[in-house]
């Protein structure tokens, strides 16, 4: 009887220790639990390819540093997560370098940072494309291998990414260094939303996992212009664009 008790006990310590060492895992790690995420993080152009050049301003130098950024948001506190980037500095690549480096990572996201350049002052905020497909692609699902197509399995999940970073990067968060400053205001981008929008794309046609370009603002407009060129907001950009991640993240693996 004794020994029936003690195993008995043993038993509801087992449980108990299980159960503590569950409690004690990082939020990050309850959701994704085995797999580890690889996130693939394309800085919009580079080198000789200045993107848009406007008042001293250069495109590549805005994506790179948002993308760095974001990489670095995400590999805090998420040991289960790689984060790979297409550049990690001043370098020419072409579309099918991008591709190319991306597809060959095996990644599960692939997010292309730009801005728009568009000449009117009433026209601001970000905006997030995803493929549009077109009906030829029906056709074409015999052909064995179409770089034209490769993205198609994805669109789905390229849609509901885009509408995550768009409802991360609309939302109030809570301040990324909340416990560092006394001040507990909600953080809000400044930035205002364009929505989710589909495109014929070059680069993101090709990609073989889910895949969206942000167009992290319009550069001609005078806000826009200023927050883009602020590194506070741009720190703040990267945040947003962060949460969105993993909440698609979440709730894709969890459901
Ligand atoms: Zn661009």
């Amino acid at each position: 009887m004794k020994k029936i008790i003690n195993n008995f006990l043993f038993f509801l310590f087992l449980i108990n220790a299980v159960y503590s060492a569950q409690n004690l895992l990082p939020p990050s790690d309850i959701h994704y639990s085995e797999k580890k995420t690889t996130i693939i993080i394309d800085p919009g152009h580079g080198g000789g390819d200045w993107g848009i050049n406007y008042k001293g301003i250069y495109e590549k130098n805005i994506t790179l540093d948002i993308s760095k950024k974001i990489k670095e948001k995400l590999l805090k506190d998420n040991p289960k997560i790689s984060v790979y980037m297409t550049r990690v500095d001043d370098q020419f690549l072409n579309i099918n370098d991008r591709v190319n480096y991306a597809n060959s990572q095996k990644g599960d996201i692939f997010l292309s940072i730009h801005c728009d350049f568009i000449p009117s002052e009433s026209i601001s905020g970000y905006k997030i494309y995803y493929m549009l497909s077109d009906n030829i692609a029906e056709k074409q699902k015999t052909e064995l291998i179409n770089w034209d197509f490769i993205q198609m399995p994805y669109i789905n999940s390229s849609r509901r990414l885009a509408s995550f970073i768009d409802q991360y990067m609309r939302a109030a968060l809570i301040q990324e260094n909340n416990n560092i400053t006394s001040n507990d205001e909600d953080d809000v981008l400044p930035l205002e939303s364009r929505g989710v929008t589909r495109i014929k794309s070059f680069i993101l046609k090709s990609i073989n996992m889910p895949a969206v370009v942000v167009e992290v603002g319009n550069i001609y407009n005078k806000n826009d212009f200023s927050y883009l060129t602020d590194k506070n907001i741009i720190n703040q950009i990267a945040y947003h664009i962060k949460e969105g991640i993993i909440n698609y993240l979440i709730k894709t693996n969890y459901q």
